[in-house]
């Protein structure tokens, strides 16, 4: 006499829900990879987004390719109070909000003042 009360799942389902599984990891990977913001085909933003890196200061402001820096020896550097090394942002193009660019260049799409689409890291 064999034991009774085998796994209620058989062999077949069992196989089926990995298959699945497997199917919507891989299908998740793959969306997870695309959505990587890709700084692109020619890799050369245009238009570069920084937050002033002195929290009481708070400056945000821009910089574009080729425009002159005012005198300031690195774009990164704020325009208002002076602090180096700003913080990489994105800018919502429809309210002009800026946001600071988390670690791998993820933030925060849709803008999280306004809801609209944000435009490509440092690209127009
Ligand atoms: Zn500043
Ligand atoms: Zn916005």
């Amino acid at each position: 006499m064999r034991p009774k009360g085998k796994n209620p799942v058989s062999k077949p389902v069992q196989i089926a829900i990995v298959v699945i599984c497997l199917a919507g990891a891989a299908f998740f990977l793959f969306n997870f990879i695309s959505a990587e913001p890709a700084n692109s085909e020619d890799g050369v933003p245009d238009e570069y987004h920084y937050l002033c890196s002195d929290s009481k200061c708070g400056n945000t402001f821009s910089w574009t390719r080729g425009e002159d820096l005012g005198g300031r020896q690195f774009p990164d550097i704020c325009p208002k109070c002076g602090a180096p090394d700003g913080y990489q942002a994105a800018k919502c193009d429809a309210c002009g909000h800026y946001q600071m660019v988390q670690g791998h260049g993820s933030y925060e799409d849709p803008c999280p003042e306004c809801g609209a689409d944000m435009p490509p890291l440092g690209k127009h």
